[in-house]
C-alpha cells in the first residue's frame, strides 16, 4: 500500500516514520510513504502556496493551482487512488473508518495548513474529507500520520503478532480486556489469580465477561453497535453483567 501525503512541510513526519511497526512496515516493503512537497508545484517566482480569502477576513488560504497540480501528478499512472483532505469538517475517523481506507492501494493525504484549503479543491479533487477528532490542530500532517499509522497495522504481515488486530479495542465493537505482566505484585496490587490458571478456557471467559464490563463502564455508547450470542449472553448473566436494554443475540 502506498501512502502519499501532500504538505507543505515534508519533513514533519521524518521522525515517526523512522520508528518502531511503521519503520518496519516500510523496510519489509509492506508500504510506502511518498512525501510529496506542494511547494515544488507552485507557479510563481516566491513559490506561493497560500493567499489572502477573497471577501477578507484572517488568516491565509492555500492555493488551488499547486495542490491541483501535486494532486494530479500523484496521481499519474495509478490505476485506482483515494483522495483524501484532512479536515475539521470532515467525516469522523474511527477503526472502521481505518479498515475501510486498509483497502486501498493508494491513499492521497492532502494536509491543509492557516485557514484550510481553497473550497474548489475540496469540490473538484477530493474522494473524501476526513476529521480525526472534534479539535482543530495547525496543519494535517498529524492526522495524516494518524491514519498512516492506524491503516498500516491493519495490513496483513505488518504486526507480529497476528492475533492482536483481532482483540483490539474496537474490533469486535468493545473495549479490551485488561491486561497484566510481572511482577505478579506491584507495590502491594496484586493480579486476577485466573491468568495464572493455566486453564485457557476459563481465562477467555474472564476476559470476554471483563471486557464487557470495562466497555459497560468505559465506552457504554459502543454497546449498541455489539451483537452476542447466546452463549455468550448466557456467560454475561453467569457473572451479573446485565446489558439492560440490549436485546437478543
Ligand atoms: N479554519 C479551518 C476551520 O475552521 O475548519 C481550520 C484550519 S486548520 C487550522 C489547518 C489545517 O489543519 C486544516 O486544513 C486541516 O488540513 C488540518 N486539520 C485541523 N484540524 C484537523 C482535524 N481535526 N482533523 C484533520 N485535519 C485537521
Amino acid at each position: 500500500m502506498r501512502f502519499h501525503v501532500l504538505t507543505i512541510f515534508p519533513q514533519l513526519l521524518a521522525s515517526p516514520l523512522q520508528e518502531g511497526i511503521i519503520r518496519r512496515a516500510i523496510e519489509a516493503g509492506r508500504i510506502e510513504v511518498v512525501m510529496v512537497n506542494i511547494r515544488d508545484f507552485a507557479t510563481d517566482r516566491h513559490s506561493m502556496t497560500d493567499d489572502r480569502p477573497f471577501g477578507g477576513g484572517e488568516g491565509m488560504v492555500m492555493k488551488p493551482e499547486p495542490l491541483a497540480a501535486a494532486i494530479r501528478q500523484t496521481r499519474q499512472g495509478m490505476e485506482e487512488s483515494h483522495v483524501v483532505l484532512l479536515s475539521p469538517q470532515g467525516r469522523k475517523y474511527d477503526q472502521a473508518v481505518a479498515v475501510d481506507l486498509a483497502r486501498r492501494k493508494n491513499l492521497i493525504l492532502i494536509c491543509g495548513r492557516y485557514e484550510g484549503v481553497d473550497e474548489r479543491i475540496r469540490q473538484h479533487f477530493v474522494d473524501e474529507e476526513i476529521s480525526i477528532g472534534d479539535y482543530i490542530l495547525t496543519g494535517g500532517e498529524l492526522a495524516a500520520m494518524v491514519i498512516i499509522d492506524s491503516v498500516t497495522r491493519l495490513l496483513p504481515g505488518v504486526l507480529g503478532c497476528e492475533g492482536s488486530v483481532a482483540c483490539d479495542t474496537f474490533t469486535r465493537g468493545g473495549v479490551k480486556y485488561p491486561q497484566y505482566t510481572r511482577p505478579r505484585d506491584f507495590e502491594g496490587y496484586g493480579v486476577p489469580e485466573v491468568l495464572f490458571s493455566g486453564d485457557h478456557a476459563k481465562i477467555a471467559e474472564w476476559r470476554f465477561v471483563t471486557g464487557i464490563r470495562m466497555t459497560l463502564e468505559k465506552r457504554p455508547d459502543l454497546l449498541a453497535a455489539m451483537t452476542f450470542s447466546k452463549k455468550e449472553l448466557r456467560l454475561l448473566a453467569k457473572h451479573g453483567v446485565r446489558l439492560d436494554a440490549k436485546g437478543e443475540a
